[in-house]
């Protein structure tokens, strides 16, 4: 359920009658996904994840709740492509922290925060956030899917590090918008198998620099919305076992 569209006094009752409430925190990015999906292609998968996870936590008995996603990051390796707004990590983290302040105030049980923009910025950044949710006080769950053994449980591409605009994502985005994804235009486009993550580590700055100069990486003619639907479970499984772990209800 999404908070936003709540009256207030639905969220007063779910509070007062029926804690621990959770919410849950879509970030995404406003930033180039190649030629075939949409700028808010992270807000997609970043929502799609926290409403599967509020869904498997409902069945068990936690309330959660879906926040209006964060459509802004910092998305530096994109800023030279049309239509992609970076923000500072500062400006960011000021926000979701300023967010999870309000949160504690109202009586929230715990954050749970879906990430699926991958920009090392906007990861350490949010690692930060985590960080400093916790230390005011409010339980904080996130599953880091950069992390190896998390990375370890999506697909080959993912694992790879060609895991930008391509079969992962592009995947993804057909599972919950078919209609925002271009297919003409996706089928037509070539394998790019340069490693955005290695590029990274390399000290490559922009996606042009990684190897990807249509802002895709991997191979978006492969995806379908059936790997997207395993992709989403997985994701959104890591979200309420993470939640469920950080109220201290087992996993
Ligand atoms: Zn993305």
């Amino acid at each position: 359920m999404k908070l936003a569209e709540l009256p207030w006094i639905a969220v007063r009752d779910a509070l007062v009658y029926r804690k621990p409430v959770t919410a849950l925190l879509p970030c995404g990015a406003t930033e180039a996904h190649g030629p075939h999906l949409p700028l808010n292609t992270d807000v997609i998968i970043s929502e799609g994840v926290a409403r599967r996870a509020a869904a498997l936590l409902e069945a068990g008995g936690i309330r959660a709740l879906i926040l209006p996603p964060l459509a802004y990051a910092p998305a530096e390796y994109a800023a030279e492509f049309a239509g992609t707004l970076s923000i500072g990590a500062a400006t960011a983290k000021a926000v979701i922290l300023d967010i999870a302040r309000a949160l504690k105030a109202q009586g929230f049980a715990c954050i749970g925060i879906a990430n699926s923009h991958f920009d090392p910025a906007n990861v350490a950044m949010l690692r930060e956030a985590a960080d400093e949710i916790g230390a005011m006080g409010l339980p904080v769950a996130f599953p880091d899917f950069t992390r190896r053994a998390m990375a370890a449980t999506l697909t080959a591409e993912f694992i790879s590090g060609a895991c930008h605009a391509g079969q992962f994502e592009t995947s993804l985005v057909l599972a919950d918008e078919p209609s925002l994804v271009n297919d003409a235009a996706r089928t037509l486009l070539a394998d790019n198998p340069a490693s955005l993550t290695e590029a990274f580590a390399q000290g490559a700055k922009t996606f042009a620099e990684a190897g990807g100069p249509q802002a895709y990486f991997g191979a978006p003619a492969a995806a379908t919305a059936a790997e997207g639907e395993a992709s989403f479970a997985i994701m959104a499984e890591a979200l309420a076992v993470s939640v469920r772990h950080t109220l201290g209800r087992g996993i």
